[in-house]
């Protein structure tokens, strides 16, 4: 039988390419399959350096680590009847050679993405279920479907706007809309102490954005509107 806190399988692992440059943020329980099937390695930071283990060298170190009473608040693990294992922070895919993307979808959640869930003319925090898309500039203004026309409104605004445009609606935008750049894909947790080690391989950017914004924490309940 494994046990695990849910924070424990709700930790984010930050995935490198062969080449060591950051590919994604899985999660621990999908770095822990790749590790087992021998996809992966485990990257530690040990006094400023990186340290390799396959999944059964970390595992053998996790337990030493626990027989000496070394574990720390910092880390997640995993425990079981005949095992316990830390929670990596960082593993490179040993096959996987490819550089990812650079472009973001373009795609309902990844707009409530950047605008961090709050509705771009109220600046409240929603949640899914109670943000919409709204055209800053209608459509039937001629208005289009992008990333620098769409924001996250949430229901009353976006029926109180209406066709018309924010300065017709005497209504103002958090921010202007944009595409956002890849640190987009980037949990808001990196902003987390327990991931400070992923710093060296994310572009100064993609830390400093996620770190200094990571959300403001202002939840508030919206009413549904058509
Ligand atoms: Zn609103």
């Amino acid at each position: 039988m494994v046990t695990a806190s849910a924070s424990a399988l709700q930790a984010h692992v930050l995935t490198l390419n062969r080449g060591y440059v950051a590919v994604q943020i899985i999660s621990a329980r999908r770095a822990f399959c790749l590790l087992i099937k021998g996809s992966a390695e485990i990257v530690n930071v040990e006094d400023g350096h990186y340290r390799s283990y396959d999944f059964e060298s970390w595992r053998e170190t996790g337990e030493m680590k626990t027989a000496f009473g070394e574990r720390n608040d910092a880390e997640d693990w995993i425990n079981s009847v005949s095992f316990c294992v830390e929670v990596p922070r960082i593993i490179r895919l040993l096959r996987y050679d490819r550089v990812p993307q650079h472009g973001v979808k373009f795609n309902r959640h990844n707009i409530f993405r950047r605008d961090h869930s709050h509705c771009q003319y109220c600046k409240r925090r929603f949640p899914a279920s109670q943000l919409s898309l709204d055209h800053v500039v209608p459509r039937s203004r001629g208005g289009r479907t992008t990333w620098d026309n769409i924001v996250s409104a949430c229901l009353k605004c976006n029926a109180a706007k209406g066709g018309r445009t924010p300065r017709e609606a005497g209504m103002t935008l958090a921010n202007p809309p944009r595409k956002p750049n890849r640190s987009l894909l980037l949990p808001q947790a990196v902003a987390s102490k327990k991931y400070t080690c992923w710093q060296s391989f994310l572009t100064p950017s993609q830390w400093t954005n996620q770190v200094e914004n990571p959300g403001r924490q202002t939840a508030q309940t919206g009413n549904r509107a058509s």
